[in-house]
């Protein structure tokens, strides 16, 4: 697949915008360099790139565009709230709509804020819960990421329980001892980490469906009703990051998959149909910490913007249709079958995690079901397999700890293309 065009605008992005990207995981660092693929325009399941050329998108923007590019209710939404304007700085009719709306679909949302990204989210969360607990640490789990506040960026690392060390340049080694990070899917080290920390620990921090170092469950069922009750033990909060996960496996959050009731949650992503978004919310009582009933600070200049507002209730509105989630998963299901097939036939070694319409293909052997599982699958196949797949014009995100997300828009014409490209990439690889 020829590319000049992409060619030509990365050279000029570099000159102006620092990397020449707005995020750096769109940098095809993590897989071996290239030019990354402009893209000029989407319709439905698919983008097209300065050049011309059709992909199929299972990158969905990073998760938010579930319904495909430039679906007619979403389109419809923007065009309405564009011509009512889109900004007023004061209560609006569709932010309480959408806040009950929410509350319908999650009814632990007791209260909630908007504001306009995950990392926000996250990051109030950890705010309110250190005002509502009068504690300082909070332990998260190794390898997920909650978006770029301070904070947040401690502790990718892996290992056995530690006070993090900063894995960003530019925060502080105290902001870093006050995240105390554990691996995910083990009991264990969880117990000794709540043992150590428990009085002093505010929250625990937990993405209920792993979806940053590759999509991965809860090794079981009670996992995460006992991760809630370790926590509530030591007196500290549970908060999930539901940023990817709300909205991605059925009309709801992750939490009601598994019948659990965390303190607090994080949203973004779907939630906004693509425009910019965050939330928080759940018990009352906590929420009550937050300004102006309470004294922990939170504000936002475009937050709850009627733009976002009625663009996400459309959104929403759309998905409440379970049949479309039993459709994106069955046609996950498909591909992974191909993927797996084809990797036989070829003798490559794969595994593969699957929840609903989302997976991730891992090359290795080892079943993963934690960050340090994740980090020794095979780079080096996972960025071969990248541009392999983007020659055949099938979209994924350049790293091998995201996940494929099929969307509501992918029929079984463009499901078939793809696995007859999984096909011919396994061959090739
Ligand atoms: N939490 C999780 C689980 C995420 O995956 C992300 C983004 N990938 C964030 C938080 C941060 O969201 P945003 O990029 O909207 O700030």
């Amino acid at each position: 697949m020829e590319r000049p065009q992409s060619e030509v605008w990365f050279q000029r992005a570099q000159q102006v915008i620092l990397g020449g990207v707005n995020s750096p995981s769109r940098s095809y660092k993590s897989v071996g360099g290239g030019t990354p693929v402009v893209m000029v325009r989407g319709e439905g399941p698919y983008l097209y790139d300065v050049d011309g050329n059709r992909y199929i998108d299972y990158l969905a923007g990073y998760g938010p565009s579930i319904l495909g590019h430039a679906h007619p209710a979403i389109t419809r939404a923007i065009q309405e709230a564009a011509e009512d304007g889109v900004l007023y700085g004061t209560p609006t009719p569709y932010e309480v709509e959408f806040a009950e709306m929410l509350r319908a679909a999650i009814p632990d949302l007791e209260r909630i804020r908007f504001v306009n990204s995950g990392t926000e989210a996250v990051m109030t969360t950890v705010r309110v819960a250190r005002a509502y607990t009068g504690r300082t640490k909070v332990l998260k789990f190794a390898g997920c990421y909650h978006g770029h506040s301070d904070a947040m960026l401690v502790a990718a690392g892996s290992g056995p329980s530690s006070i993090g060390v900063p894995d960003s340049a530019g925060v502080t080694r105290n902001v870093a001892s006050e995240i105390v990070t554990v691996p995910f899917n083990h009991r264990d080290a969880l117990k000794q980490a709540l043992a150590a920390h428990g009085p002093e620990l505010a929250a625990v921090l937990v993405e209920p469906i792993v979806g940053n170092f590759g999509i991965v469950p809860p090794v079981d069922d009670r996992y995460l009703a006992d991760v809630i009750d370790l926590a509530h033990e030591v007196g500290a909060l549970v908060i999930f990051d539901e940023v990817i996960t709300a909205f991605r496996f059925h009309y709801g959050s992750a939490a009601q998959l598994y019948g659990v009731h965390p303190d607090l949650y994080a949203l973004g992503k779907i939630i906004g149909g693509g425009l910019p978004i965050g939330a928080y919310g759940g018990r009352r009582d906590i929420m009550e910490q937050v300004a102006p009933l309470g004294p922990a600070y939170q504000a936002g200049t475009m937050a709850g913007n009627p733009l976002s507002m009625r663009t996400g209730m459309a959104c929403l509105r759309v998905l409440s249709d379970p049949r479309l989630y039993d459709e994106m998963a069955r046609r996950a299901a498909v591909l992974v079958d191909a993927a797996e097939s084809a990797a036989r036939v070829n003798r490559i070694d794969i595994v593969v995690n699957r929840v609903g319409g989302a997976f991730t293909i891992y090359f290795g052997r080892e079943p993963v079901r934690d960050y340090d599982a994740a980090t020794r699958t095979d780079s080096r196949r996972f960025a071969r397999f990248f541009h392999l797949l983007s020659d055949r014009g099938i979209l994924i995100a350049p790293s091998k700890y995201e996940a494929w997300f099929v969307s509501v828009v992918h029929s079984d014409a463009d499901i078939e293309e793809t696995a007859e490209a999984l096909e011919a990439v396994f061959r090739d690889l």
